[in-house]
């Protein structure tokens, strides 16, 4: 009665690419990002403290390069005043 039963624990490298992204503003992770293929843009919007912008999308890129180009954006300026401070 010794047999050990071992399970191989399996590690599936799954890439998870989440829906929801941290927003710049808030900080919470109620960020979603919109492909909008006929304008060719991607909109992204908090839907905590209502940021959102629109951002133009170039090839291959995708929803999570625009959250990205869209975070920059918000930090580089407008609405970087509360972050501000803690900084
Ligand atoms: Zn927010």
């Amino acid at each position: 009665m010794g047999r050990r039963r071992r399970r191989k624990v399996i590690r599936t490298f799954r890439r998870t690419i989440p829906k929801v992204y941290i927003c710049p503003q808030c900080g919470k992770r109620t960020v979603t990002v919109q492909i909008v293929k006929e304008a060719n843009i991607a909109h992204v919007a908090c839907g905590t403290c209502k940021i959102s912008g629109d951002i133009a999308l170039s090839d291959g890129m995708t929803a999570v390069d625009a959250y990205c180009a869209w975070y920059d954006e918000v930090v580089a300026g407008k609405n970087w005043k509360s972050l501000n401070r803690k900084i």
